[in-house]
């Protein structure tokens, strides 16, 4: 006995979670599908009438002639020597048959679909031949009238559509019957028609069934040899530790991971199959053993199993054995090579006694990357012969089992590398597509599906985003994707006790929790009861908190390690794209407002009230509108400068905004001139609001860095239909009525004159 190797650790990697291969029924419902899609679509022409006749022809041509013959022998065409005759149409009806029947069988066997209607048309013209022949040899008296319960067995055997199937036989027993109303025996003989059409429908069923019972047994067998065979793969992959946790494709179809997945792992294990083989041969070539065997041991150490070996036929025992058993049990226990010679007992991988001299066998072990060695199997050879294996011998199988180690080893890897490239590809996949999402809702929908087709079997899958106003922070469920997402998706509610904001103050993902938590805290600001497992990671830009990502899947475990890895590696892109769509929404808000007062700036004015006013004149509803000038304004600016004018017109513009409504639209006209525009307000209505806020300037002081000023504002007021159609119509009435205002003393409100002329609508 030598020890060939430093102690490995017997520990182990956890072991490996079941891998998916394709069932065959998959495989099918595939192909299947696949073939409806590929089906082309038929054309829709209008034919000329020729070439409708043509086509007619072409289509029935055939069944016309089948049935043509077929009122012939009813009619008796083939007993009577006259006025038909017999012979001379028969000749041609089997030339018929025989082409027919030929053409049908070369489109079969190209794969090609034939309608059903030409399968029927063909069997008619057979059943006419059988028809002729048993008419001309006798009638019913004819002994080969058989013939006709055999082309019966036929059509119930035959590769033809179920329909044609009945038809054929139909017309088979319809034939039969009509042949005996012709000749006035329907009633008189109706035993033996009876006893003849009853025979041809048992004889057709019989056949069918027999046939049918045949073909599904062959089937059956055939599926589950492939099940079988995959089985197997799954099993050696799982002895081999190929299989890892792979959620890469989790976003294809269920079929196409199923398929990918079974290719993937068969491949692997032929690839250390053939490795294996090829080193057992060298090793074999190079030692001269009665047998040399490779036992695996299985996933959960308790048995081994023969997974390669050389040795006269039948002799090795296939498994699986115990893992703790004899020679074998105690390299693997030990993780030693052993040596021996002489007669010895504890040899337990022959089927049947075999005088064994001399034995040789060691473990077979792989090292991780870190140098921890785990035992997988153990390469054994023996001789009959009394011939001790040496030193070298056993140096040299050593370094077989570290090289079959490595050959397992390095399939392993290829997969994992394979994995970790088809990630890396999606994960650029995902940042392509994040960066094309340009609004806030884009970014929270393309977030939501990517989480999805990411982490997979997830339940829930949200995008929420922190708004923060002075000093109050609430948060808003951007996209919501799973079962519960309606419940969701669009929820705005303030700071709280929940999860997702919990998340958002600490900026970072929410820590394992035991389960059964989630029922008794809020995830939004609901409780959502049936989660098993949770992951709230924090979406973080430039230093900031902007929102968060949440994956939640009923069962528990359901987000593990892996999917949690995926979602960090995912948040990143998110809270990038995110960043980038609220600083466009920040941009494009800016250019809309003016920036001294943030009120509507005179672009945006124009637009929300030419909208407002074009929507007010389509379903004739009120809309009025109101233009404000701050009176002698020249004169604040002269006296305490134009700092001052601008705190002024910053508390006009408050003003304006906290008298108007939700709806209205309050804009800088220019200058120290406002507009509101005020949707669903009649003239009178207007006026009043006009008045509300000249009072409201009127009643208190302006507070500015010189003192409270006094300031007063004239307003004028005009409405739709009375003063005008359009926006700039109105502007116009307005204005008129601001200058009355102004004229009559400033400090005033003043409704355009009813009396003015109005032109037509302009939209
Ligand atoms: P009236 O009562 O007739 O309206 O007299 P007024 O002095 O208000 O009228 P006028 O149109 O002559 O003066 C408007 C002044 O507003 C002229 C301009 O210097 C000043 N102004 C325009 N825009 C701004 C601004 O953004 N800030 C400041 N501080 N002043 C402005
Ligand atoms: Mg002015
Ligand atoms: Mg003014």
């Amino acid at each position: 006995m030598a020890n060939a190797l430093a102690q490995p650790r017997l520990s182990r990697p956890p072991a490996a979670p079941p891998g998916r291969i394709p069932s065959p029924s998959a495989v099918a419902r595939a192909r299947a599908r696949r073939d409806l899609a590929a089906r082309p679509v038929a054309r829709l022409r209008v034919a000329p009438p020729l070439e409708r006749f043509l086509r007619a022809t072409r289509r029935h041509g055939l069944a016309g002639l089948g049935l043509a013959f077929a009122a012939l022998f009813v009619a008796g065409g083939y007993t009577r020597p006259l006025p038909i005759p017999g012979w001379t149409l028969a000749l041609p009806l089997a030339l018929l048959a025989l082409v027919a029947v030929a053409w049908r069988f070369s489109r079969w066997s190209h794969g090609r679909r034939v309608p059903v209607r030409l399968d029927f048309a063909l069997g008619l013209v057979l059943l006419d031949l059988a028809y002729a022949i048993v008419q001309l040899s006798g009638d019913r008296d004819s002994h080969l009238y058989p013939l006709v319960y055999l082309l019966a067995a036929f059509f119930a055997i035959a590769p033809l559509p179920r329909r044609a199937t009945l038809g054929l036989v139909g017309a088979c027993v319809a034939a039969d019957v009509l042949r005996f109303a012709s000749t006035d025996a329907l009633l008189s003989d109706w035993r033996a028609l009876s006893v003849q059409v009853g025979f041809m429908v048992v004889f057709a069923l019989l056949y069918h069934l027999v046939l049918s019972a045949k073909l599904s047994a062959a089937r059956a067998y055939e599926t589950h040899a492939v099940e079988r065979r995959l089985r197997d793969a799954e099993e050696s992959a799982r002895s081999l530790r190929l299989i890892v946790a792979d959620r890469s494709r989790d976003g294809l179809p269920a079929e196409a991971q199923e398929a990918t997945a079974g290719r993937m792992l068969l491949g692997a294990v032929l690839e250390v199959e053939r490795a294996v083989g090829s080193i057992l041969e060298s090793a074999q070539v190079a030692l001269g053993p009665h047998a040399l065997a490779l036992y695996w041991l299985s996933g959960d150490d308790q048995t081994i199993a023969l997974r390669d070996g050389r040795c006269p036929a039948g002799l090795l025992q296939a498994g699986p054995l115990p893992a703790g058993d004899g020679v074998l049990g105690s390299v693997l226990r030990h993780a030693q090579a052993i040596r021996a010679s002489g007669k010895m007992g504890g040899i337990t991988w022959y089927t049947r006694s075999v005088p064994i001299r001399a034995v040789l066998a060691a473990p077979v072990i792989e090292r991780t990357v870190e140098g921890t060695g785990y035992v997988r199997g153990v390469l054994v050879c023996d001789r009959l012969e009394a011939e001790p294996f040496t030193d070298r011998d056993e140096q040299y199988l050593v370094e077989v089992a570290a090289q079959i180690a490595r050959a397992a080893e390095a399939e392993r890897l290829v997969g994992e590398l394979h994995q970790a490239k088809d990630q890396q590809d999606r994960m650029q996949r995902a940042a392509e597509e994040l960066n094309r999402a340009a609004t806030i809702d884009e970014v929270g929908r393309a977030t939501v599906k990517l989480l999805r087709e990411l982490a997979g079997g997830l339940d829930l899958s949200a995008l929420t985003l922190v708004e923060r106003e002075g000093s109050r922070t609430s948060h808003r469920v951007v996209a919501a994707e799973g079962g519960r997402a309606s419940e969701v998706d669009g929820l705005v509610y303030d700071d709280n006790d929940g999860i997702v904001a919990h998340v958002v103050r600490l900026g970072s993902a929410l820590p394992a929790r035991p389960p059964g938590v989630f029922e008794r805290v809020k995830l939004f600001d609901l409780k959502l009861a049936g989660l098993g497992s949770l992951r709230v990671v924090p979406l973080v830009a430039g230093g900031k908190t902007l929102g968060t990502l949440v994956a939640g899947a009923k069962a528990r475990g359901a987000v593990d390690p892996e999917a949690k890895r995926r979602l960090e590696a995912l948040s990143p892109l998110a809270a990038g794209a995110l960043a980038r769509a609220l600083a466009l929404a920040e941009i494009s808000r800016l250019a809309t407002i003016d920036g001294l007062t943030g009120l509507s700036n005179r672009r945006e004015l124009d637009d929300l009230a030419h909208r407002a006013v074009q929507e007010a004149s389509r379903y004739q509803r009120p809309l009025a509108l109101v233009m404000c000038d701050v009176d002698h304004f020249k004169k604040v600016n002269d006296v305490h400068g134009h700092a001052v004018g601008d705190e002024v017109l910053k508390a006009v513009a408050q003003a304006l905004e906290a008298e108007a409504r939700e709806a209205d639209v309050v804009g800088r006209f220019g200058g120290e001139e406002f507009v509101l525009v005020l949707p669903n307000t009649g003239a009178e209505g207007a006026r009043e609001l006009a008045e509300r806020i000249r009072r409201r300037l009127e009643s208190a002081a302006v507070p500015t860095t010189a003192g409270p000023l006094q300031v007063t504002m004239s307003l004028g007021v005009s409405a739709l239909p009375t003063h005008g159609h359009s926006f700039e119509e109105l502007t116009r009435a307005s204005d008129e009525a601001l200058y009355e205002a102004k004229r009559g003393g400033r400090n005033r409100v003043v409704l355009a004159g009813l009396d003015r002329p109005t032109t037509p609508a302009a939209g």
